[in-house]
């Protein structure tokens, strides 16, 4: 167990006014005691209480910056051990300087991930709520904050934790039919244990098809926008950007990052994928500009396609129309200020149900119907993330699958009437499983690799 006191930065520095600096560990209150100057001492503050002073140099006693400190003492804090938060004022320069004073009166820097790596190593949390709070700095819209959130509380070792038991009962029954044989229960003890698997292995699935929703939240829509050259596409990135930059989270002791490439329409993050060219000259050869639509297509989870108004529809239209037809997609028909030529009703027939959105993006009109038609798109079965547990997490998913073909392997062989000792094997495989997303028995080195993710300070 860790004995020594770590603190870092945990908030961006340099952007927004407070920077907050923690410590924790057995010497975090006597360290912070060193360079505070206050009413009274840190050592005689109760716990969970928050103190106004300054921060001076030790040695020459000059004063470095005015602060609030929070004192919160061991157990109820996140590492479970002392913690000291340090809101720090005046910019980069006093952080760092009391960075630097809190690391000469006997802190050690904080590694990556080591406040969460602490909290779990001290049984404050599990391995999959420690990964959600990787996923909840990284998360790109409040949605995906929310979805991360949801398993920080518990949600996923809930369920995980009700499955391995579902597990456990049954490879006991199991346990008792085969050391005992002459109890006699084969036949019913078969159907019992198909029935079971069944039921876990629809559970496991059911975790599964979240993941979907978990990734688009979490790494983005990756929308391509293509069509003709001249027909607006440009324009189009340009109003979404415009209307919807910087991404922020707004979950207090997360990282406030504004990832350019995203967008975020209405809670739905959009990557916007520079395709077709949009970004080169326009005189494309038509030949390639198809070509290359037909790539940005394959990568992309919904496509914009824009069409011209003013000009009655080109056969390249047409090929991108078919194009569309197995993808998510919206249909906007541009300029719609300027003299109509193309032939709405002919259009309408060509793309079947998916939303058609007229805008005029010279004048600015019909980007708010194109926000709500996306936002249709992607309400994902209107399932509310507060409601749902998400899995999100790479390993967690891999986990899963894994968990669920040996529940798969185990009907299998009770259908190819295999002896029961022999699938208990499967069924304890998908129990070791699905005890690796919540962090029973996982080797040392993963669980390094995993907080090696973290910002610091986390
Ligand atoms: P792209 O080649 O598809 O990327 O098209 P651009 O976005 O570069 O637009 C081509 C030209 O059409 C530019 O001169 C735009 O100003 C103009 N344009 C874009 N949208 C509209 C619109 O809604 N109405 C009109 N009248 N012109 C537009
Ligand atoms: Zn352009």
């Amino acid at each position: 167990m860790d004995t020594d006191t770590i603190a870092a930065v945990a908030t961006p520095v340099g952007e927004g006014g407070i920077a907050v600096i923690r410590v924790s560990g057995p010497e975090a209150i006597s360290i912070v005691d060193q360079l505070y100057k206050g009413k009274k001492k840190l050592a005689e503050a109760k716990t969970h209480t928050v103190h106004y002073g300054h921060i001076v140099e030790p040695q020459s006693g000059e004063r470095i910056d005015e602060v609030l400190v929070t004192v919160m003492r061991a157990p109820r804090t996140f590492t479970r051990e002392d913690v000291v938060e340090v809101s720090c004022h005046g910019g980069i320069i006093p952080v760092q300087k009391t960075l630097e004073a809190l690391l000469a009166a006997g802190a050690r820097l904080a590694e990556p991930g080591e406040f969460t790596k602490r909290a779990f190593l001290n049984g404050r949390i599990d391995l999959s709520q420690a990964e959600a709070v990787i996923d909840l700095i990284r998360a790109k819209t409040d949605r995906a904050a929310k979805i991360a959130l949801s398993q920080t509380e518990g949600r996923l070792s809930r369920l995980i934790n009700n499955l391995r038991n579902e597990i456990l009962e049954t490879l006991a029954h199991l346990a008792v039919n085969v050391d005992y044989p002459e109890y006699d229960a084969e036949e019913m003890t078969a159907q019992f244990l198909e029935e079971r698997c069944r039921y876990i292995a629809g559970e496991i699935d059911r975790l599964l098809n979240t993941a979907r929703q978990g990734k688009i939240y979490r790494e983005g829509i990756y929308t391509a926008i293509i069509g003709r050259p001249n027909v607006g596409k440009s324009s189009l990135m340009n109003a979404l950007t415009q209307e919807n930059k910087a991404i922020v989270t707004d979950i207090p002791g997360t990282t406030r990052d504004v990832i350019e490439e995203y967008v975020n329409v209405r809670g739905i993050p959009l990557r916007l994928l520079d395709t077709a060219g949009i970004r080169e000259t326009e005189d494309v050869v038509e030949r390639i500009g198809v070509e290359r639509s037909h790539k940005a297509l394959e990568q992309a989870d919904l496509v914009l396609l824009v069409l011209n108004f003013a000009e009655p529809l080109a056969e390249e239209d047409r090929r991108l129309l078919e194009l569309i037809g197995p993808h998510t997609a919206v249909v906007i028909v541009n300029k719609a200020d300027l003299q109509g030529r193309l032939d709405l009703d002919e259009v309408k027939s060509l793309i079947g149900d998916k939303p058609l959105i007229t805008t005029s993006l010279k004048e600015e009109r019909g980007i708010e119907d194109l926000e709500e038609a996306i936002s249709q798109l992607f309400r994902l079965g209107k399932v509310d993330a507060a409601d749902g547990t998400y899995v999100s997490n790479a390993r967690h998913i891999h986990l899963l699958e894994k968990a669920k073909s040996s529940v798969d392997e185990v009907v299998r062989g009770i259908e190819a009437g295999m002896p029961l000792d022999m699938v208990e094997i499967d069924l304890k495989n998908a129990w070791q499983y699905l005890g690796e997303v919540i962090g029973d028995a996982v080797a040392e080195d993963l669980i390094d690799q995993i907080f090696s993710q973290f910002c610091l300070g986390k």
